[in-house]
Order: structure tokens, then sequence, then C-alpha cells
């Protein structure tokens, strides 16, 4: 079986954003009292956004389920309170669970959460369990900046996320490490927030204990990790600077890279540098980078085929990344 550990549900119906659009002017509007409202969708529509898209790359390409979440750069945990993101969250995660109601054997969801700058994490505390244990999802997006692009929160080795870790813990269940969009004009969003956070993560993985406090604490960093393979030499030699353990045993347990990386020679560098063992398959289609590559004529984010092409990499090794990581990450995942 091959399991993409990374999708998301880029495009629902259009319902959905409107949703989000008339949420968001009711923002600007001061006698506006906001409401959870309904968003409507009908299975046929679900299904039509999805027959044309993400299941009919599943099936050209040869890939079996996706571990899907919502729309990440919509997530905008910066707009609106602490109930705006609960709304809109409920909303999207209910929307997930039904498109893995109608495709079971195609999708298994993934939950993104109700974060709001400068609050407590109570809201996604209870989110995750809602998703976990009344919706049937394996894990969830974390935002490591839940301003979008002003990293006003705390590194997320701080100890006010703990209660969020235990929790994840309890429920054996791991994070992707999953930023929203930027509104910060310095950072465009999937070409350098995204890859800025990963390799922020990453860091701040690397100086802490975190893991010495959650043993089983899981994260998948996405995006082939950021810069991190690239610079491994760099985060190696850092590490040993602050008497850290050698990366190869920091992350042994505890973090994980995907293969979202839209070029032969990065995913012949990510295998060559990141344990086998570290790996998951993931794509991130329908997603950031969506045209064929003219050097190749195949798609930039058809990432099995860059798999299947790598010389070295063998058949068990291949199992490891397509399936086997992602069940040991994913225990919850039982297709
Ligand atoms: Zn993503």
């Amino acid at each position: 079986m091959i399991i993409d550990c990374h999708g998301h549900y880029t495009t629902a119906p259009k319902a959905l954003q409107d949703y989000r659009d008339a949420q968001i002017a009711g923002l600007k509007d001061p006698s506006h009292i906001p409401a959870k409202g309904s968003v409507k969708i009908s299975d046929d529509q679900i299904r039509e956004s999805l027959e044309n898209a993400q299941l009919k790359l599943q099936r050209e390409r040869g890939t079996d389920v996706t571990i899907f979440s919502p729309r990440a750069s919509a997530m905008g945990h910066h707009i609106g309170d602490a109930t705006t993101s609960r709304h809109w969250t409920e909303h999207c995660n209910d929307l997930i669970h039904r498109v893995c109601a109608l495709y079971p054997k195609n999708f298994v969801g993934v939950c993104q959460l109700p974060q709001t700058p400068r609050e407590p994490l109570a809201n996604c505390i209870e989110e995750l369990e809602r998703c976990v244990n009344e919706l049937g999802f394996i894990g969830c997006n974390l935002n490591p900046d839940p301003s979008g692009g002003h990293w006003t929160a705390p590194p997320l080795t701080d100890k006010s996320w703990y209660p969020f870790y235990e929790k994840m813990v309890e429920l054996d269940v791991p994070a992707m490490v999953h930023v929203s969009a930027s509104c910060n004009a310095n950072f465009h969003t999937t070409g350098s927030h995204y890859i800025n956070a990963d390799t922020t993560a990453f860091m701040q993985f690397l100086t802490s204990d975190l893991f010495k406090d959650f043993p089983a604490l899981r994260f998948i960093i996405p995006h082939g990790g950021g810069a991190v393979p690239y610079h491994w030499g760099r985060y190696r030699g850092l590490a040993q600077d602050m008497k850290r353990p050698p990366l190869t045993d920091l992350i042994r347990r505890n973090i994980f890279f995907d293969t979202c990386v839209y070029h032969m020679p990065g995913i012949d560098l990510l295998l060559k540098i990141v344990p086998v063992d570290n790996i998951l398959f993931g794509s991130e289609m329908v997603g950031a980078v969506r045209g064929i590559d003219p050097e190749t004529g195949d798609y930039f984010d058809d990432t099995k085929k860059y798999l299947d092409q790598a010389r070295g990499l063998s058949a068990d090794d291949k199992r490891k990344i397509f399936e086997g990581n992602a069940r040991k990450v994913y225990p919850r995942l039982k297709l």
C-alpha cells in the first residue's frame, strides 16, 4: 500500500470559501454577533470536487490512500478571535470527515486546529479530542506561527504547548508542523513562509529537551524538512557545539520528514542525508505547485515518480517510505 501522508482539501466546493468570506466580512461589522452557521455542500458536490483532482491523481500515480486535512493556507489562525477560529475549524474538519466517509479507502482525516494568537490551547485540545475520538482522525496540523508570519508565539518547545502535547501523547497521534497563509508581505506563503517554518521548527527541537519530556511525541516536518537536509552539516555542527545529541539520535523516534520536494536532486539529497526510518512519502497534491516540469514532462508534485527513479533505494527501504513509516507514525491508521 502507498500512503501519501500529506494532502489537503484544496479543491473544496465554493460554499466553504463563501462561508469564510461572510465570516470575515462579519468581523468588520461591530454590530455583528458571530454564529457558527452552516456550510451547505451536497455529497455530489464533494464527489465532483475530488473525482477530477485528488482521486484522479491517486489513480494515475498509483497511490492508495491520502492522509487528508483542510487546506492549510486557508486555516488563517490570525483572522478574528478564538470564536472565529473555532467555528471555521469545526466546519473545515467536518467536511474532511465527510470526504473520509464517502471515500473510506482513499482518505483518512487529519485535523486543523482552532489556534489563535496569544490564546491558550484549550480549544485545540477539545477539537483534537473531537476529531480523533468522534470523527476517527489520526493526527493534526499544528501551526507554530498562528500570527501568520510575525512569529509572536513562543517556540514549539515552550511549556505553554505542553498541555496540547500531553493530549497528543494520550491519543497517540502525531502533528505535522504546518503554518498557514502569510500576512507578512516579506514571506510568500508556500515559497518562503512554509519552508522557513519547517526549518525553524527543526532548530527549535534541536535546542531543547522536549523529547526527554515527551519521548512518544511525534512531529512530521513537511516539505522535505525545509532547508534542513541541505544544511545537515550546519545542524550537526551546531548540535555538537551545543553538546546536543547527534542528529540521528535526536530525530529517531520523534521527528520525521515527508517527501514533498519537487525535483529529483532534492529527493536524492533527502534520501542520502536523512535516515530512511524518518522519511514518509508525501506529495501535498493538489497543492503548492500544480504545473508540469518542462525538463521532465512530469508534474512537479508527482513525488512517487522521484522515489521510483531513486537509485540505491532497496525494496525494503521503499516499503518503509511508502507505508511502514506512516503506520509507525500514525498508529491509528487502520486501513
Ligand atoms: Zn501542506
